[in-house]
C-alpha cells in the first residue's frame, strides 16, 4: 500500500505531539523548595507563581491548584452550579472541560462548533437560550490555543444574565483583542499539565478578579479549614492545592512562555507553507482579533479529498484512494514512521457517556439532536471536523528537518 518505505526511514528518535521543554530554572526553584524544606503546599514558589501568573494574565488573583481539572471543579462550585442545572458547554474539547460540571450534579448541554476558530458557535449558543432560557452558566474552551469568539459569547451571556467559566487550559498566553485568554470568563482556569504550552509536571490555576472567590477557592482547596485552634469545618473541603515543588517547576517555566509560543507559531507556519497545494487547511483563527499560542497544529482535509473512512467506538478503517487521504491513514502512517499525531478531540455529544445529553447545532434541519447525524441529512460541525481533522506532531523541540520529513510523509498520503 505504501510507497514511502523506499524513500524514507522511520525517525530514530520519536517525534512527539507535545512534550515538556525544561530549561534549568525549574530545577533551581525545585531545589530551593527542597533546601528550605517547603516541600508541601505552602511556600515562596506558590506565592511567586500565583503573583506572576496573575500579572501575566492581567487579572487580580490566580489560585494555584493541583490540576486544571481541579481548578474547573472549583470554578463550577464558585459559579453556583447546582444539582440538575443545565449548563451550556463547548462540545468539541477534552472531557476535562465538562466532567467537573457533572461533579457538581450539573447537566452539560453541548453547543456545536463554528468553523472560524473551531470553538463554541455563538449562533448555536443563542439558539440554546431559546430552547433553555433558564440556563445560567456557560463553559467555553479555547481549543488548541485558539481564542473562541469571546466577545460574541460574552454579549449573549450578558443578555441572558449567564455566568461564563472560561477553560483556557490549552490557551495560556493567547490573546483576544489584546487581552489574555482566561480573563474573559467570570472565572477562568489554566493548566500546567505535562503537554501544555508550559508545565509544572502537573498543576493548574483558577483566575478571577474577585477576592472573595479567590479566598473561597484557596480555602476549599485546602480542606475547608475554618480559623480555629482545631480542625473546624463548616463547608465541604478538597485536597486540591498546588504543591510548592510543582509551583517551582512552573516558576522556572514562566520566563519561557513567550519563547515556547514563538516556537509553536513557527511550527504552525512551516506546516502551513509545507502543505501548499494539498487539499488541506490548517486549524483556523481570527488573525484580526486574536493571537493564538499555537499549542497544537491541526490539519483539516478538504471534503472532496477524503478517502472512505469508518470509525466505530474504538477502531477505525479506511480504504486507500489515489489523490485522497483521511486522518486514520495519516495518523497510522505517521505512527509507522515513529511520529505522534492525534485525532481531533472527539466531540462530547458523540461520547457514550454523554450521548443522552442535549446537543444544540444550527446545521442540518436546525433541530437540536443527541446524535451526530442530523435528521435532515448532513453532519454537525463538530462531527465533521472530528471526521476530517487531526493534530500534527507539534513539539516545539522538533527540528526543521524532522518537520520537513513529517510534511513529506503527509504529502505522500495524498499520492
Ligand atoms: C488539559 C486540559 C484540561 C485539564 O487540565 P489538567 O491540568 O490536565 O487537569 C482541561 N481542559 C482542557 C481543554 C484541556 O486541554
Amino acid at each position: 500500500m505504501f510507497t514511502l518505505n523506499g524513500k524514507f526511514k522511520a525517525f530514530d528518535k520519536k517525534v512527539w505531539l507535545a512534550t515538556p521543554t525544561m530549561h534549568g530554572e525549574e530545577l533551581q526553584w525545585m531545589k530551593d523548595a527542597f533546601d528550605k524544606n517547603w516541600m508541601s503546599t505552602v511556600g515562596e514558589n506558590i506565592n511567586e507563581t500565583e503573583r506572576i501568573v496573575a500579572q501575566k494574565a492581567g487579572c487580580k488573583y490566580a489560585v494555584g491548584l493541583a490540576t486544571g481539572t481541579a481548578a474547573l471543579h472549583l470554578a463550577m462550585k464558585l459559579a453556583g452550579i447546582k444539582r440538575g442545572d443545565k449548563v451550556f458547554c463547548t462540545d468539541m474539547t477534552f472531557s476535562a472541560t465538562v466532567n467537573p460540571v457533572v461533579y457538581e450534579g450539573g447537566v452539560p448541554v453541548f453547543i456545536d462548533t463554528e468553523r472560524d476558530t473551531w470553538n463554541m458557535d455563538p449562533a448555536a449558543l443563542e439558539k440554546a437560550f431559546e430552547i433553555y432560557p433558564e440556563v445560567k452558566h456557560i463553559v467555553v474552551a479555547n481549543l488548541y490555543g485558539v481564542p473562541a469568539k469571546l466577545d460574541e459569547i460574552r454579549k449573549i451571556a450578558d443578555k441572558h444574565r449567564a455566568v461564563i467559566i472560561e477553560d483556557a487550559a490549552e490557551s495560556f498566553g493567547a490573546t483576544y483583542k489584546g487581552r489574555q485568554t482566561g480573563t474573559f470568563g467570570d472565572i477562568g482556569i489554566i493548566s500546567f499539565n505535562g503537554n501544555k504550552i508550559i508545565t509544572g509536571s502537573a498543576g493548574g490555576m483558577l483566575l478571577t478578579n474577585d477576592l472573595a472567590q479567590a479566598n473561597k477557592a484557596r480555602k476549599w482547596s485546602t480542606q475547608s479549614r475554618e480559623n480555629a485552634p482545631w480542625y473546624q469545618h463548616e463547608e465541604l473541603g478538597y485536597n486540591y492545592r498546588m504543591s510548592n515543588v510543582v509551583a517551582g517547576v512552573v516558576r522556572g517555566q514562566l520566563p519561557h512562555l513567550e519563547e515556547h509560543i514563538a516556537q509553536k507559531r513557527a511550527v504552525y507556519e512551516r506546516y502551513k507553507e509545507g502543505f501548499k497545494g494539498l487539499p488541506v487547511t490548517m486549524n483556523p483563527y481570527d488573525g484580526k482579533n486574536s493571537v493564538p499560542n499555537f499549542w497544537l497544529s491541526c490539519l483539516l482535509i478538504d471534503e472532496k479529498a477524503m478517502c472512505r473512512q469508518v470509525r466505530g467506538e474504538t477502531e477505525a478503517l479506511y480504504i486507500k484512494e489515489h489523490g485522497k487521504s483521511c486522518p486514520t491513514e495519516i495518523l497510522e502512517t505517521l505512527a509507522s514512521f515513529n511520529a505522534e499525531g492525534r485525532p481531533i478531540w472527539k466531540p462530547m455529544h458523540m461520547q457514550p457517556i454523554y450521548r443522552m445529553n442535549p446537543f444544540i447545532t444550527t446545521e442540518g434541519d436546525g433541530r437540536g439532536t443527541t446524535n451526530a447525524y442530523i435528521a435532515g441529512g448532513g453532519v454537525d460541525v463538530g462531527a465533521d471536523i472530528f471526521t476530517r481533522g487531526l493534530c500534527l506532531p507539534s513539539d516545539n523541540k522538533m527540528t526543521e528537518e524532522e518537520q520537513q520529513k513529517i510534511i513529506e510523509i503527509v504529502r505522500a498520503c495524498f499520492d
